[in-house]
């Protein structure tokens, strides 16, 4: 019985994490439910699962889930503190990094530093602290178990690889505005921005698909969980999101991982790493697909791909600066106050204005973050 504690359980990973675990009562108990905001949501979940604690970062929030729980013996805690705190729980085997954002580093990395297996779903942690994060999880022997669908691809094509490889090749669908120009994209609207054609996600990631930093995003994160760098990762845009990414090795051959676009299934994997379990999700039906195709992404309407890319070539604690403009800028696309070119033009003047620190330590990290949120 593995024993997971999901940080973000009210979340689009978070509750497809939940449905698994209900179909693998005999293998996964849940042992801590962290939310943000959602006390009902969290309270319906903590009366199914009956995990030993739930933590509400809204301290706001903390009286509506007490009271909701008062009648069981579920520990009840608020405040991000607390969250960070929990994740030294000596009952917990698995840590589910599943909060949307930066605010989801400090718990992540408390999890490792007590030694605890890590399914990431929250690629913000890499982006901002790999370095930092790869190193304790060396240190702590701790694997960092890939959630994200293309990570968990490539995952899966190295297993049983002992060589250098020549490069990854990162599929991107291409988001709900692949093949507009950028006249087209100066007035696309919010509803537009979030209606993916193949994946249902939180809004951030959703936003981020459409405009590509996304994909730059995993770019980052893929740097760190291989350990390879950006410029042999390759982005390819497939529509279809059938084929999760590849590996190209030495000799010319290429491994892909294949399956329907449901992320219960690389969530799953994670869970259940080394063995693969019995799952009822549908099958991929090869002749629903008469074309897989792949094309390159334009980069020139879709800057923040490039974007990324010049952040973990610069390095230090430019990815952290990138991050926090795109997490500012994406909420004020989302409130309408700016319009969807403009998440490009704001990450791109944060880059080149903020101050450049080499090797950052985490409360370098902490502190870049603030400056550039209210910058
Ligand atoms: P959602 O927006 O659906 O969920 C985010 C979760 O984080 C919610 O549980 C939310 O709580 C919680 N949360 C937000 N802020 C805080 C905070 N300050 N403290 C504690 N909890 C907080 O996001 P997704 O599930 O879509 O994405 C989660 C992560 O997984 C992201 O990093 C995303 O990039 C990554 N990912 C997501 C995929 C997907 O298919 N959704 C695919 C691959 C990666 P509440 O709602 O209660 O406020």
């Amino acid at each position: 019985m593995k024993r997971i504690a999901i940080l973000g359980s009210t979340g689009s990973i978070g509750t497809q994490a939940l449905n698994v675990i209900r179909r693998h009562r005999d293998l996964f108990e849940v042992e801590v439910l962290c939310a943000g905001s959602n006390a009902d949501l969290l309270v319906r979940q903590a009366m199914e699962f009956r995990p030993n604690a739930v933590v509400i970062a809204d301290k706001g929030k903390y009286n509506i889930v007490s009271d909701a729980l008062a009648s069981t013996d579920i520990k009840v805690f608020a405040g991000e503190e607390s969250m960070v705190d929990l994740m030294e729980m000596p009952s917990i085997d698995l840590v589910l990094a599943a909060i949307v954002g930066f605010a989801g580093l400090r718990p992540t990395l408390r999890a490792i530093e007590s030694g605890k297996s890590i399914a990431l779903a929250n690629k913000e942690t890499m982006v901002v602290a790999g370095a930092i994060v790869t190193a304790a999880a060396a240190r702590h022997r701790v694997p960092i178990l890939p959630v994200d669908s293309e990570h968990s691809a490539i995952f899966q094509c190295l297993i049983g690889e002992g060589s250098p490889i020549d490069k990854i090749l990162l599929t991107a669908s291409g988001g709900p505005f692949r093949g507009m120009t950028r006249d087209q994209l100066a007035t696309v609207t919010l509803d537009q921005a979030l209606h993916h054609p193949n994946w249902s996600m939180g809004r951030k990631v959703t936003i981020d698909s459409a405009s590509l930093m996304n994909k730059g995003l995993e770019v980052i994160e893929a740097k760190w969980l291989f350990g390879v760098e950006a410029d042999d990762i390759e982005v390819l845009v497939h529509p279809q999101s059938v084929v999760h990414s590849m590996v190209q090795f030495r000799d010319g051959s290429v491994k892909a991982q294949l399956g329907v676009p449901t992320m219960e299934t690389p969530i799953q994997l994670a869970f259940s790493f080394p063995d693969r379990i019995e799952s009822h999700l549908p099958r991929l039906d090869f002749a629903q697909y008469p074309a897989l195709t792949f094309e390159r992404p334009d980069r020139t309407t879709f800057r923040c791909l490039d974007l990324a890319y010049q952040a973990i070539r610069r390095g230090g604690n430019i990815p952290c600066v990138m991050n926090a403009a795109n997490e500012v800028a994406v909420q004020r696309f989302i409130d309408g106050e700016i319009g969807f070119l403009d998440i490009a033009d704001c990450v791109e003047r944060a880059m080149q204005d903020a101050r450049f620190i080499p090797n950052p330590s985490i409360d370098d990290l902490l502190l870049t973050d603030k400056t550039i949120r209210n910058q």
